[in-house]
């Protein structure tokens, strides 16, 4: 555990880089005391005690030290009855990974005899667990903070904390220290599993409690989960070492590191065993799955080729990088079976030039290439993509690169975004020189582009009959269902709400641009995969 203190940071402002060193500078705050490497500060009257701060440098830092895998997660005996008659309260922003670290926090709550609430007035412990990938995510969750002071004055035996991503960052940290002081707890990505302690040690110290690791990052098994639903994610690596020169990720959630397939696949085997109808393998690389171990030749292609094996209806895997997407994977996602025919696979760009200085480390062409190999091996395939636009020096032409690259693929959906720069990483220091309307302009341009495939692709499949998992009566209408099928298509038609968790067969009678609209045709106790 890092235990190094609020002054430990040393990094250097280099040219462009925002200067982090000052950020934990409190040579002026009152030291009220220090104790087993943590030093509690008064600052504006409020105590607050650093375990251990986020650095920049550290998160950047990739050393050779083995992973740790932990076995040994335990709630403290002292904390099994803590939460009795009390309630929590999680938000979540941001990606898959956040959600599914909220359901391992509430499962640790639950076992601290918590209960979930919605009301926020009924809520003794509220956590954000944050984003950090945009700012107006991070504005989102500061704008929170602000809503929830006058609850926080009312109600001073309210636990509130900071979570995720956005603790990792020494910018965040600081500005919460300064501007939120009635804030109780913050903790970063790598330290979850600590929540049970932290609770005890913020309430009990009435101090405001700041954890942020670091480190590389280890992998602690055995965290207990509250999963809903018809659909698990489960977790088979962490962090991430490709280092997009745009992205904060490998910053905030430490290196690449996967867990051992026996883990994973006895987590599939269990979560099949309760009924669930689809998993979705998750990791900010998962191509890169195993590339850390040591001893093991074992890929992403060898651990789907196992799940493959096992009685669940559907396995989906996100996200995908285009360098690591190898032969044996396409080889394992042909034979289909419970392996669906939908590969979301980020591009970013169509140009080589600013995929250079993306640092994507792949090119249009070997992209297309990619692309071709798999659509040979599965020509039912449905891709989709991650687009940027107006990054820094982006010109027409190059983002024309990009038109004609989405036109050739033929995506059939795609998360779009304009660029904002992330402080800390390197496109940060690029001169962002594409003009805000320039930039709103090529979102559009390129939304109606992927719009059209969207279209087109779902006009190919009126008449047609498909497999859909239904999710649920439709939130437009309530006499209709709503359900997706395997290449994650939205399909809405009439049936009675019972249906939902089923798969039944849909005849598409009307496509449209984002949904397909359609009427049942058969209803499957089981499902042939
Ligand atoms: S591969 Fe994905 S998570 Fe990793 S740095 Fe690039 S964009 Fe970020």
């Amino acid at each position: 555990m890092n235990k190094e203190g609020p002054n430990s940071t040393d990094i250097k402002s280099v040219k462009g880089e925002r200067d982090y060193s000052n950020y934990f500078d409190f040579s002026s705050a009152k030291v009220v005391k220090e104790q087993s490497g943590a030093t509690t500060y008064r600052i504006g009257g409020r105590d607050i005690t650093i375990n251990s701060a986020p650095s920049y440098q550290d998160e950047k830092r990739r050393g050779k030290e083995g992973v740790q895998v932990h076995y040994d997660f335990n709630i403290p005996e002292e904390m099994h009855q803590f939460g009795r008659g009390k309630h929590y309260m999680i938000r979540t922003y941001g990606c898959q990974m956040n959600e599914h670290d909220t359901e391992t926090m509430k499962g640790m709550l639950e076992q601290m005899g918590y209960t979930a609430t919605e009301d926020k007035n009924e809520a003794d412990i509220i956590l954000l667990n944050t984003c950090a990938i945009r700012e107006n995510a991070e504005d989102k969750v500061f704008g929170e903070l602000g809503h929830l002071k006058p609850l926080k004055t009312l109600k001073p035996s309210l636990l509130l904390g900071v979570c995720g991503c956005m603790p990792q960052e020494e910018t965040v940290v600081n500005k919460i220290l300064q501007k939120y002081p009635y804030v109780d707890l913050i903790f970063g990505t790598h330290n979850i599993h600590r929540l049970p302690k932290l609770i005890k040690e913020a309430y009990l110290s009435k101090e405001m409690v700041v954890e942020v690791w670091s480190k590389e990052g280890d992998i602690v098994e055995n965290l207990p989960k509250k999963r809903e639903g018809l659909k698990a994610w489960v977790n088979i690596m962490y962090g991430c070492d490709k280092f997009c020169t745009y992205c904060i990720v490998p910053y905030t959630r430490g290196k690449e590191r996967s867990r051992r397939p026996e883990d994973v696949l006895t987590e599939v085997r269990e979560l099949a065993r309760q009924g669930f109808k689809e998993v979705t393998l998750l990791g900010q690389n998962v191509n890169a799955y195993g590339k850390d171990f040591e001893e093991l030749n074992y890929t992403l292609g060898d651990l789907l080729d196992d799940i493959r094996k096992i009685d669940i209806p559907r396995v989906r895997f996100t996200t995908s990088h285009p360098r690591d997407f190898d032969d044996r994977l396409i080889e394992v996602l042909a034979k289909r079976g419970n392996l669906v025919e939908h590969i979301h696979l980020p591009v970013q760009s169509g140009n080589n030039e600013i995929l250079k200085r993306m640092s994507r480390k792949y090119t249009r062409e070997s992209y297309l290439e990619l692309v071709s190999k798999i659509k040979k091996a599965i020509p039912e395939v449905v891709l989709t993509t991650d687009i940027i636009v107006g990054f820094p020096g982006e010109t027409e032409e190059q983002f024309q690169d990009t038109l004609s690259l989405v036109r050739e693929v033929g995506f059939e959906s795609a998360f779009t975004f304009i660029y904002s720069p992330r402080a800390g990483t390197p496109a940060a220091s690029m001169e962002d020189n594409v003009p805000e309307e320039t930039k709103k302009m090529r979102l559009i341009q390129l939304n109606e582009t992927v719009n059209e495939f969207s279209r087109r692709s779902n006009e190919a499949l009126k008449g047609s009959v498909v497999e859909v998992l239904v999710e649920g009566q439709s939130k437009t209408n309530p006499e209709f269902l709503s359900g997706r099928t395997r290449t994650n298509k939205l399909v809405h038609f009439a049936g009675p709400a019972h249906l939902t968790g089923s798969f039944v067969h849909v005849r598409i009678t009307e496509p449209q641009t984002w949904a397909l609209k359609g009427e049942i045709v058969r209803m499957d106790e089981t499902v042939v995969v």
